[in-house]
């Protein structure tokens, strides 16, 4: 066995991580160490993906801060054994629910919100009593570094473990007997994960990506959308799971959507956004030139401009993209914005449903009988109606994909529940015992037959 699960495993089987108060105890030490190590996260932000000071407190401090205190705040309720019905059969018993960590958890995290998707799922875990393991990604290296030498200095190791590496040392922790595998990452690794866990049955989460449809209809207050659709789409350079991946818009308001995104373009990135301090850049040479050979397909109308010695790549929409291009093929995770039209809404959903299942969908329309038509008729993960990204932050929404784009959710109290097994129990009464259960009872088959028959 790895060392760290042998020593986590051992360490949780003597009962350490249960009680209330330790769990308590443990966030609100993981809060204080986001206070104590805000300026090296910033910094290994900045230096990692150049994330601007903003960006990097809102998308990763702030909201994990602000986890950790709506846990803080619900888990003494969250923890409580549910009492539930006795039916008639069960008279005499008390039934409940006991709340109970699974053990040793892993935690695959991804590289574009390095400190934010690794930590949130271990507020989670350690509010439901476990131990946890860390694997940040190899691609963000002086964020994974910050991340390890801040749990080393605020939590032993047989409590939680940072575990730095590449896919073989990934592929190695699989193989451990751990109780939990969440993952935060790509759909096809998604899959390797998946079939690594079953080897052992191991309970899996699996946040994936793919591509989350815009659609905007022709009854949209366009220039709000325009706003919401550039904030969405070029926040982290187009670098986030549900960022809108592509446009589908009533071909009646596609000249004016692009006409106003153009504006907020210029006014949130300036007129030479690869000259914007602030401005994200793509992560490494390989994604810089996969992100950059989309560029080929349809034609540029926004942006377009690229700086290969800073890897930025300029906020850039395309236009007349057809469904056969590359563009519209893979996950585009990157600041290209590729625009489509359509004539009526029921050819949008048809072409949306024969696709695999989105992470997010996001609509922009006033009318309430279509937003419900949408609603009603594609399966996604989560997402808006008139906005984009915003409903991430809510923590009392459950977040998490559907089909390809996942399986599981987490988030506040949901984060909580996937952490924990719930176990049934009847406490039954030895004060009397129904005989109606035993072999040979006449009253047996009448009992069944008046409760099922
Ligand atoms: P990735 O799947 O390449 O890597 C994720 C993690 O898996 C990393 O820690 C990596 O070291 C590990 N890994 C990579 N290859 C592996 C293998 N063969 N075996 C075992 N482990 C392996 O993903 P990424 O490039 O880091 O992140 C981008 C992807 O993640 C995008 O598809 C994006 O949509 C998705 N994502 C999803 C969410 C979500 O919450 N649903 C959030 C962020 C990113």
């Amino acid at each position: 066995m790895h060392p760290t699960v042998k020593l986590q495993k051992s360490w949780f089987k003597e009962g350490h991580t249960k009680s209330y108060a330790f769990r308590k105890e443990q966030l609100l030490k993981m809060k204080k160490m986001l206070t104590t190590f805000e300026k090296p996260i910033l910094n290994a932000l900045k230096f990692d993906m150049n994330k601007s000071e903003y960006e990097a407190y809102a998308s990763e401090i702030a909201f994990l801060k602000s986890e950790i205190d709506h846990h803080v705040k619900q888990l003494k309720t969250w923890m409580q054994p549910t009492k539930v019905k006795t039916p008639l059969t069960h008279t005499g018993s008390k039934n409940f629910i006991r709340k109970e960590p699974y053990g040793t958890v892993l935690v695959i995290a991804p590289w574009n919100y390095p400190v934010q998707l690794a930590l949130a799922p271990v507020i989670g875990a350690i509010a439901a009593g476990n131990t946890v393991i860390i694997k940040p990604s190899e691609l963000t290296p002086t964020v994974s570094w910050v991340l390890k030498k801040m749990i080393e200095q605020y939590f032993p190791p047989h409590f939680i473990a940072v575990i730095e590496g590449d896919k073989e040392v990934t592929q190695k922790l699989l193989e451990q007997p751990l109780d939990y595998i969440f993952f935060t990452g790509s759909v096809p690794v998604g899959k390797i994960i998946m079939e690594k866990a079953s080897k052992q049955l191991i309970p899996v989460t699996l946040e994936l990506g793919g591509k989350s449809p815009t659609i905007v209809h022709k009854d949209a207050n366009i220039d709000l959308a325009a706003k919401r659709i550039v904030w969405g789409k070029f926040t982290n350079a187009g670098q986030t799971c549900i960022a809108p991946d592509y446009l589908y818009v009533h071909h009646e308001v596609k000249a004016d959507l692009i006409r106003a995104m153009k504006k907020y373009i210029q006014q949130f990135y300036g007129e030479n956004p690869l000259d914007n301090e602030e401005y994200t850049k793509i992560v490494n040479q390989t994604h810089f030139e996969r992100v950059s050979a989309y560029l080929d397909s349809g034609t540029v109308v926004v942006g377009g401009s690229l700086d290969e010695s800073k890897h930025k790549i300029a906020p850039t929409i395309l236009d007349q993209v057809s469904w056969e291009d590359q563009v519209m093929k893979d996950e585009i995770f990157g600041p290209v914005l590729p625009v489509l039209t359509y004539h009526a809404l029921d050819e949008a959903i048809d072409k949306i449903n024969s696709r695999p299942k989105p992470l997010a969908l996001y609509y922009f329309g006033e009318n309430e009988v279509e937003q419900q038509r949408i609603l009603n008729s594609i399966s996604f993960g989560g997402g808006c109606i008139n906005d984009t990204l915003y409903h991430i932050i809510n923590p009392h929404l459950p977040f998490g994909g559907v089909g390809e784009s996942g399986m599981g959710s987490y988030h506040g109290k949901r984060s909580f529940d996937t952490f924990t097994h719930e176990k049934s129990i009847t406490k039954q009464t030895t004060r009397f015992d129904q005989n109606f259960r035993y072999p040979g009872s006449q009253l047996g088959m009448a009992v069944l037959k008046k409760f099922f028959g």
